[in-house]
């Protein structure tokens, strides 16, 4: 009995190991999905989300999801700007759901510009070649099939797995579909937590692989205009007040102020886990903030980089000025963009007050350049989230360190965020140094790099979603 026993548990403990990898399984029904999926023209002027939404509805349906499973969506004023939600429903009735979301919408490419057709998936030199290979068609196709997948292969999680596929991510000023999702349909989308794009895996020059990012913050952009006026006159007689030097002044002082320093688990994480792989000098500095975050000689010694110092601190910057009416007149009237990109949680009136403080001169009108977006700080990154992924990167990745980052910029994330869904992001996926050139000419993405992204978040959003 006591041998049996053993065997028996010997057998148990290598199950796992010895059950098959299914992770890479179906690839030419991802192709062609993926193929499909770039080849149907979703940028703004000519393209249609809504089409690209309807075809993987069909390939959902196909797969067994039944209607009720999938809701397509369009709006009446824009009805090429549709998508959808599918759901992929748990056991579990207590536990909450996990939202994959993606957008389908691609920047304009245009045929004359390009080496290739965008509107054509090419594969040539172990790269694919097409508008939206990167960003974010390959994040959506792999999340549309993962979907297609599980169903097929009658896998049953315990927590909902969510799908929304959506446009206007590219255009501003246009329909948004995470955005309505997010304030009107809370109830399609509502999980513990939503995975969308922008992180990567940083390759370098030689292709070896860096870190694995995960975007656990983003910060908020928002411009702020600074006039000037003045009643003006004749240029050779010169008034004690210009508006032109009052506003060289006011820009002065925004130049020599610097926003206080602030930490989130993010940026905390970030430099904690880029210290042993930077080194000398600037490692050291980052180990000593990790441990110790806020002001004091390592922010110093890391403000000194562009990049760290826009992960420790609001930034505000003169981006455009223009003013003056005649070269042999007085300036009547300067106007200046600054441009702030506001560490998360920290509100836009805050930011204002500081400009306005370190301005001194009330001569000097302060206003908003831009529509102000939710002050929402960056959700917390919990070890049951980094865990799995950790697992997972060392499988499919041996020897990359998971690295959190805050990104600079904004994606749809900060509208599932901003309605209690804490979002993060990550394509899944190694880009070059280039980026893949996402938003510019012949964007492209590894072949193998995309297998292996779909591989990860196969095998990942299996322990998210078994999870308690
Ligand atoms: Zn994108």
């Amino acid at each position: 009995m006591r041998i049996a026993a053993a065997v028996s548990l010997a057998l148990l403990v290598a199950s796992p190991a010895l059950a098959a990898d299914r992770s890479g399984e179906g690839e030419a029904d991802f192709r062609a999905l993926f193929k499909e999926l770039i080849e149907t023209n979703t940028a703004h002027s000519v393209g249609s989300c809504t089409a690209a939404a309807d075809n993987i509805a069909t390939r959902l349906k196909a797969a067994g999801f039944k209607d009720s499973e999938i809701h397509l969506f369009a709006p009446d004023t824009a009805p090429k700007d549709g998508g959808l939600v599918a759901v992929l429903p748990g056991w579990d009735p207590n536990a909450k759901g996990i939202l994959l979301l993606a957008h389908l919408d691609v920047v304009e490419a245009r045929r004359e510009d390009w080496t290739r057709d965008p509107f054509t998936l090419i594969e040539e030199n172990g790269q694919f070649y097409g508008r939206g290979v990167a960003d974010d068609k390959g994040q959506a196709a792999i999340f549309a099939d993962l979907l297609i997948r599980y169903r097929r292969q009658g896998y049953v999680p315990r927590r909902p797995v969510k799908l929304a596929l959506t446009c206007g991510e590219e255009t501003d000023g246009v329909f948004n579909g995470a955005k309505w999702l997010s304030e009107t349909h809370k109830d399609w989308i509502d999980a513990d937590f939503a995975i969308n794009e922008d992180a990567y895996g940083v390759l370098d020059d030689h292709g070896n692989r860096v870190s694995f990012e995960i975007e656990a913050a983003q910060k908020v952009y928002q411009d702020f205009t600074l006039e000037t006026t003045n009643p003006g006159g004749h240029s050779s007689r010169p008034r004690p007040d210009n508006a032109l030097y009052e506003m060289a002044k006011a820009l002065d002082r925004v130049e020599a102020y610097r926003f206080p320093v602030k930490v989130n688990d993010a940026t905390r994480g970030y430099f904690a886990r880029m210290s042993p792989i930077i080194g000398g000098a600037d490692g050291q500095a980052m180990k000593a903030f990790a441990a110790a975050p806020g002001a004091g000689a390592a922010a110093e010694t890391l403000s000194r980089d562009p990049a760290w110092n826009a992960m420790l601190r609001t930034t505000c910057v003169a981006t455009m000025i223009e003013g003056g009416h005649a070269p042999n007149a007085l300036p009547q009237s300067v106007k200046a963009n600054v441009n702030c990109r506001i560490f998360p949680g920290t509100p836009v009136a805050e930011v204002e007050q500081a400009l306005t403080t370190a301005i001194g001169d009330p001569g000097v009108k302060i206003g908003l350049g831009s529509e102000p977006s939710p002050a929402t700080p960056a959700p917390a990154l919990p070890p049951d989230l980094l865990k799995p992924l950790e697992g997972v990167v060392a499988e499919v990745f041996p020897g990359t360190p998971v690295v959190p980052t805050m990104e600079v910029g904004a994606s749809d994330g900060i509208y599932t965020t901003a309605v209690g869904i804490p979002t993060y992001g990550f394509y899944g996926f190694f880009e070059t140094p280039d980026e893949g050139n996402i938003h510019g000419l012949n964007e492209h993405v590894g072949v193998k790099d995309l297998m292996d992204g779909r591989r990860l978040f196969y095998k990942l959003i299996k322990l998210y979603a078994d999870r308690k």
